[in-house]
């Protein structure tokens, strides 16, 4: 061993050296301690950002503006669009089908037992037109949608083929009035802050094929529509169906003027994925905890970062403990505390908020909806827009295309 009093002795500009290595040991070290504490994920379920095309800093600076196309002004009271034309009727053979399309109709009959709505208070829409199908749809699609065995294919029901009805009349007309219910709550959530279609939501329909039970894209024609007409510039849509939104995201493809989220099952179909603007994997067996503790995780930041003018909601209820098509463990309760924490947030974005219902295959998973739709209308109100028959009506018409 060397005697250290041998050594030679310390030069000044070795001490300087000694200083920079120090200093830059120190820098190394915080980045390594920031990567490793504080980087690592907040859950431990398995979350997989498959995509982050995430909003930028710069971005969430610019949110603070407020957009020129929304009113600051606000109310955020609730407007509810549904129809009985949304039912589907293959004389009883749709009872066969995983999809309870009755769920509609039971939603808003609950809701009008509750004394929350009347009639006279929904707003009624219209099917879209093929005009306004067309901003998402190829003609071929649309053609092809004329034959029983293409749609029969589409939504997963052979008994369709057989059927003693009208195709257009019992399947595609409730599926573009559906749809057209997607861009009256989009209007009135414009109006009223918020709109909550009682059906839509149809996030597996892409511009040239339907899929996973959807026919028509009914968010992406909304948010088209109401660019033409100049009525928003920007839009998010937060999809927090089971089910990736994939439909959604190819309809929409990389632009500026809209941004995907969603958060979804990863081992279940849609296998493979598509690649949105942000896509969140989540495990099986997720408790309404750990999903909200995820979305709490990622929604201010989004909503911030997209600089929106309207939010939609897909806001299936196949997260449900027990749905058949799913194995996440989610409650009624969690359905209605996650549509509540993303209509809060958008409010205190002042950013109008869009609630389309989506999957959600249980044989109760109708009331989670129903109860969140309950919560909406009971902690925000009705809008005034529809609160008596006669202003009701007019306004309908008048918020109608
Ligand atoms: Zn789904």
């Amino acid at each position: 061993m060397k005697d250290k009093t041998n050594l030679p002795p310390t030069k000044p500009n070795s001490n300087l050296r000694k200083i920079i290595l120090t200093a830059i040991a120190i820098f190394c070290g915080a980045i390594i301690a920031w990567i490793v504490f504080i980087n690592l994920p907040q859950t431990p379920f398995e979350v997989t950002e498959v995509n982050s095309n995430q909003p930028t800093e710069t971005n969430s600076q610019q949110s603070d503006e407020p957009s020129e196309t929304v009113d600051p002004d606000l109310p955020f009271d609730v407007s509810v669009v549904y129809s009985p034309g949304y039912l589907i009727d293959l004389g009883g053979m749709e009872k066969m089908h995983p999809f309870d399309i009755r769920k509609y109709e039971k939603i808003h009959n609950a809701l009008i037992n509750d004394g929350l709505l009347t009639e006279e208070q929904t707003l009624k829409p219209t099917p879209v037109t093929n005009e306004e199908l067309l901003l998402i749809h190829t003609q071929g699609y649309l053609d092809d949608l004329k034959k029983r065995k293409k749609v029969a294919q589409y939504l997963e029901a052979p008994i369709l083929q057989m059927a003693p009805v009208s195709l257009d009349r019992a399947v595609l007309e409730p599926f573009r009035r559906a749809s057209g219910g997607t861009i009256l709550a989009a209007r009135a959530a414009l109006t009223t802050g918020i709109g909550v279609n009682i059906g839509g939501g149809y996030h597996h329909a892409k511009p040239d094929r339907g899929e996973g039970f959807c026919l028509y894209a009914d968010v992406p024609i909304a948010i088209r529509k109401l660019q033409s007409e100049k009525l928003i510039e920007r839009a998010i849509v937060i999809d927090v169906d089971v089910h990736q939104g994939n439909g959604t995201i190819v309809c929409l493809p990389d632009d500026d003027s809209t941004f995907t989220f969603s958060m979804h099952q990863g081992d279940i179909y849609p296998i493979p994925k598509e690649v949105g603007d942000l896509d969140v994997e989540l495990d099986a067996g997720m408790t309404d905890e750990q999903y909200m503790e995820v979305l709490s995780e990622h929604l201010p930041r989004i909503l911030d970062g997209s600089d929106a003018d309207i939010c939609f909601i897909v806001g299936g209820c196949d997260p449900l403990d027990g749905d058949p098509l799913a194995s996440l463990k989610m409650t009624p309760d969690g359905i209605v505390k996650r549509d509540h924490a993303i209509v809060q947030a958008c409010i205190e974005r002042k950013m109008p908020v869009v609630l389309t219902l989506s999957g959600g295959y249980s044989p109760d998973a109708w009331k989670s909806q129903y109860k969140s739709i309950k919560n909406l209308l009971e902690t925000h109100g009705l809008a005034t827009v529809a609160g008596s028959a006669s202003s009701g009506v007019e306004e309908t018409s008048k918020l109608e295309k």
